[in-house]
């Protein structure tokens, strides 16, 4: 290895000697939704090409489902499909995972010591949890009342924590950093809250939303419509809290409370059950690598997904730099940025400057079991409503949407190539 800066001042470690590399035109590191929308729409359009996705798990996950997993209204197995059914046919799949990139010779190195070239880098690895920024979290999640939806694997403990919890604080945390699913933290609050209010114990649990943020949604209107749901289910708003330290054994939340910007107390708070959004940032392969802006995420362009130094490279979803609300709902409309510029650059050397992503992130905020309000907005949290009809009251329809329509179209549209 050998120390070498970038274009961007940035120093990394490069490997001196690079031996054979399998090359693949199209070639995408991340079989999620990103890297997987992508490349069937790659397939759709041009047939007979060569396209190959670099993934190292066997499964694939629809994660807007598990706020109803965890409640125990789906069953936690239809969020999931083996990779193999959802990779397009006649696309190669690389079972690796990317540690290194070589931008400038259009190469990835592989943790199975591989190199691939190509003629064009789609990064699409999604966003890191970080379990372990929090002290006392990792170990006990799944025990002693913690609890989190963002972890398939513990998804059951959530319904058993509110199966469980019959009075005390029910505290569900909200990091300071950024995280998928702006409103996956409250949703699972108004769920809970809403079968303690049907169980009729709802009087004797204190439902507090501790969040670091210093409003319950960065969405004004969104906020103003989440005020009467609040009230309803009696939840207590902590606002500048963020979670520091979880003391599992005495079942005690330990948080910094904030004032412009800085920590200036701190507090604990007993719970009976604690649900935690973890901290969440660019993963570590991408931070390192001489593709990431300052922050860590892969530094493109915020609204034609292309890369700010290497034209050759696009990422979309929630390991992307673009700065919208990380869902899969942002990259139904990346996608189309992506693919578009892709087939642009291959046609006329140039990307299409018609294509242009705006910003669109859409948060189906699941007040209750029946209730949604859908929030659909774009950058500068302008709001962007599909229909026409005030989004912004709960609606019975729109709860059905994304319990049973969502997840059809997701598996058999966006996955599909029809985004
Ligand atoms: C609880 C929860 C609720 C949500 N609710 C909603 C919702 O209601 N609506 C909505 O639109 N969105 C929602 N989301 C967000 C949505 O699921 C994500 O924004 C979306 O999945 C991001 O897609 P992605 O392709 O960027 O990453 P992912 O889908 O996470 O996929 C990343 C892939 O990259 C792979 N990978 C990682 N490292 C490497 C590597 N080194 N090399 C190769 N591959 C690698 C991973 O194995 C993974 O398969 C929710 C998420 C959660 C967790």
């Amino acid at each position: 290895m050998e120390t070498v800066q970038t274009k961007s001042g940035k120093e990394i470690e490069q490997d001196k000697a690079i031996p054979f590399a399998a090359h693949h035109k199209f070639l995408i590191v991340g079989g999620g939704t990103g890297g997987i929308t992508v490349a069937a729409q790659i397939m759709k359009k041009l047939k007979n090409t060569d396209v190959a996705i670099i993934e190292p798990s066997e499964v694939h996950y629809y994660q807007p489902m598990w706020t109803f997993n965890a409640a125990g209204i789906l069953k936690k197995e239809r969020s999931k499909r083996l990779m193999n059914d959802v990779i397009p046919k006649d696309v190669v799949w690389i079972r690796d995972r990317v540690t290194t990139f070589h931008p400038e010779k259009n190469l990835v190195k592989t943790a199975g010591d591989d190199f691939y070239s190509y003629e064009y880098l789609i990064v699409a690895p999604g966003i890191q949890v970080d379990w372990d920024a929090i002290p006392g979290l990792a170990g006990n999640l799944g025990k002693h009342g913690i609890c989190s939806i963002y972890c398939y694997r513990h998804i059951d403990y959530v319904e058993e924590c509110i199966k469980n919890t019959k009075n005390g604080n029910a505290l569900f945390t909200q990091p300071n950093t950024k995280f998928k699913c702006g409103g996956a933290p409250q949703k699972i609050m108004y769920l809970a809250s809403d079968i303690w209010k049907r169980n009729g114990i709802l009087d004797q649990i204190n439902v507090q939303f501790t969040t670091a943020g210093s409003v319950i949604f960065g969405v004004k209107e969104v906020a103003e419509a989440l005020k009467p749901v609040i009230a309803r289910y009696s939840i207590e708003p902590k606002l500048l809290h963020n979670l520091k330290a979880i003391k599992a054994e005495e079942k005690i939340a330990v948080y910094d409370i904030f004032k412009d910007g800085k920590p200036v107390d701190e507090v604990e708070i007993p719970y009976e059950m604690l649900h935690v959004t973890p901290p969440q940032s660019s993963p570590d392969f991408i931070k390192r690598s001489p593709i990431s802006d300052a922050e860590g995420w892969v530094d493109v362009n915020m609204h034609t997904m292309q890369h700010n130094q290497y034209p050759n490279i696009f990422s979309l979803g929630d390991a992307g730099s673009t700065p919208n609300a990380k869902t899969g709902a942002a990259i139904r409309k990346q996608s189309r940025v992506v693919t578009g510029n892709l087939f642009s650059l291959e046609k006329n050397g140039h990307i299409d400057e018609n294509l242009i992503y705006d910003g669109y992130g859409s948060c189906p905020l699941i007040t209750g079991i029946g209730k949604l309000i859908l929030a659909e907005f774009g950058y500068e949290n302008k709001m962007s409503p599909s229909f026409p009809f005030n989004q912004m009251k709960e609606r019975w329809t729109m709860y059905h949407m994304k319990k049973d329509l969502l997840p059809i179209m997701y598996w058999h549209g966006m996955l599909k190539g029809r985004a």
